[in-house]
C-alpha cells in the first residue's frame, strides 16, 4: 500500500472476492431472518386459527445504500483485523446495528458512545465515513492527517451533493428541504459553502410559506435570521440570497412534501420576478432516493387495504422511518417502535412520537378478536429485528411464530 499524503488520502479496495465472501456470511448471521423472507415471499400470512393476519409492505427494511455501507464496514474489519478502526458517527440510524459495529471494535468519533476525537488520529489510521456522508471540513481534516478512508457515502446522497455544488457554482442559493441537524443535510449544505455558495434549510411547509412571503413581499430580516438560526450559511442575507434559488432535498423526505416545497417556492419566485424570468431565478431537481420512494409507495398500497393497526419498525432518529410512521398515522392506529421490547404487554406499548420527539405509552393498543396487522420498517432496520417484533406480537396473542410458518 502506498504511503498516504495529506492531499491524496488512500482509498482502500475492500471489494475483494475473498473478503466479500466472509463479510456476506457474517452480515447474514447478524441480520438475516428466514421468517421475514418467507413472509416477504408470501406477502401476508394468517395464523392457523384465523385470528391474526400479518401483512408486510412489499418494500421495507435495509436499502441498497445501507447494505453497501454495512458490507464495507464489516470488510474493513476483516482487512484490518488488528488495526484501530474508527467511524465518524452512527453508521446508520439503528441502535442495534451501531452496537454491533461497536462490538467489532470500531471506535466512534462522535455521539453518545464517542471513544476518540479526530485530533487523536494519526497518519494511516482507517476511518469509516457513514452512508450519510460527511461535511467537507471534516473530510479535509482527515485528509490533512493522512487518514485512510472507507467511504460508504451512498451514491444517492452524492447525487444531491453534485446538484448543490452546481447551484453554488452558478451563484444559485440552495434551499434544502430537510432537517438542518441531520448528518446528511449537514454534509449536503457543506457542499454549498465549500463552493462559495449559500444555503437555507427548510423543514416544514410553514417554514416554506414564511420564506415564500419574504421572497414576494420582503420582511423583517432580523426576524427571518432568528427564525432559521442554525439552518443557513454564514453571511446568508435573505434580501440578497433569495433572488436566485435552487431546491434540493434530504434523500429521505416525503416525496409529496418535497414536491409541495418546490411548487410553493417556484410560485413565489414567479410572482416576484414574472413567469418569463423564472428560468433565471429558479432551479429544481428531485433528489428523493429510489429506496425511500419505493418504501413510501409500498406503504401507501398496504394502507389502502383493511388493517386494524400498523407497526413501523426502526431507529427513532431515522428520518425515512419517521415519514413511514407519519403516513401510517394519518389513516390507521400506528405504532413506531425501535424493537420488540417496546411491545411491553398486550395492554401496553411504548412508541415514538416523532412530532414531539419523545416516547409515549399507549394502553389497550392490541385489540382482541380477529386482527389484521400491517408491518413495515425503515431503510436502516435489519430483518432480524423485524422478526423479533413479529414473534413478540404473535406471542402476546398466544401464537408461536413457527405456527405461522405452518399456516
Ligand atoms: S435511504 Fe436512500 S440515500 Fe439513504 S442510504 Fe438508503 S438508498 Fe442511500
Amino acid at each position: 500500500m502506498s504511503t498516504p499524503s495529506p492531499s491524496a488520502p488512500t482509498r482502500i479496495n475492500l471489494r475483494r472476492p475473498d473478503v466479500l465472501e466472509l463479510v456476506q456470511a457474517q452480515v447474514q448471521s447478524h441480520y438475516r431472518s428466514e421468517l421475514v423472507e418467507r413472509l416477504r415471499a408470501a406477502g401476508q400470512v394468517t395464523t392457523p386459527d384465523g385470528q391474526i393476519t400479518i401483512k408486510l409492505a412489499k418494500e421495507f427494511g435495509f436499502c441498497y445504500g445501507v447494505e453497501r455501507c454495512i458490507d464495507l464496514a464489516y470488510a474493513a474489519r476483516k482487512v484490518f483485523p488488528d488495526q484501530p478502526l474508527y467511524i465518524l458517527g452512527e453508521i446508520i440510524h439503528n441502535p442495534e446495528v451501531n452496537d454491533q459495529i461497536r462490538a467489532m471494535g470500531v471506535r466512534f468519533l462522535s455521539g453518545p458512545h464517542k471513544q476518540a476525537d479526530i485530533e487523536d488520529l494519526n497518519r494511516g489510521d482507517v476511518v469509516i465515513i457513514p452512508a450519510f456522508g460527511t461535511e467537507v471540513s471534516i473530510r479535509a481534516q482527515l485528509e490533512a492527517k493522512g487518514c485512510q478512508f472507507v467511504d460508504t457515502t451512498c451514491g444517492d446522497v452524492m447525487s444531491v451533493w453534485k446538484r448543490v455544488r452546481s447551484y453554488a457554482r452558478e451563484e444559485v442559493t440552495s434551499i434544502i428541504h430537510g432537517k438542518a441537524y441531520h448528518e446528511e443535510t449537514k454534509a449536503t449544505s457543506s457542499q454549498a459553502t465549500a463552493n462559495r455558495g449559500h444555503y437555507l434549510v427548510v423543514l416544514t411547509l410553514a417554514d416554506t410559506d414564511y420564506v415564500c412571503r419574504f421572497i414576494v413581499e420582503g420582511g423583517d430580516k432580523g426576524e427571518f435570521l432568528a427564525k432559521f438560526k442554525g439552518a443557513y450559511s454564514e453571511g446568508f442575507d435573505p434580501e440578497t440570497h433569495l433572488a436566485v434559488v435552487g431546491v434540493a432535498n434530504q434523500t429521505t423526505m416525503m416525496r409529496g412534501e418535497t414536491e409541495e416545497v418546490q411548487r410553493r417556492i417556484r410560485a413565489a419566485i414567479e410572482q416576484r420576478f414574472g413567469a418569463q424570468n423564472l428560468a433565471q431565478h429558479f432551479r429544481y431537481f428531485d433528489t428523493i432516493c429510489g429506496a425511500t420512494q419505493d418504501r413510501q409507495d409500498a406503504l401507501q398500497k398496504l394502507l389502502a387495504e383493511p388493517l386494524d393497526l400498523l407497526l413501523v419498525i426502526g431507529g427513532y432518529n431515522s428520518s425515512n422511518t419517521a415519514h413511514l410512521a407519519e403516513m401510517g398515522e394519518a389513516v390507521r392506529p400506528t405504532y413506531f417502535i425501535k424493537n420488540a421490547a417496546e411491545m411491553v404487554s398486550s395492554q401496553l406499548i411504548r412508541h415514538w412520537n416523532q412530532h414531539d420527539h419523545g416516547a409515549v405509552e399507549t394502553r389497550g393498543w392490541l385489540p382482541s378478536g380477529r386482527l389484521t396487522v400491517g408491518v413495515t420498517a425503515g431503510a436502516s432496520c435489519p430483518n432480524n429485528l423485524i422478526e423479533d417484533c413479529i414473534r413478540r406480537l404473535l406471542g402476546l396473542r398466544g401464537v408461536a411464530a413457527d405456527d405461522l410458518l405452518k399456516a
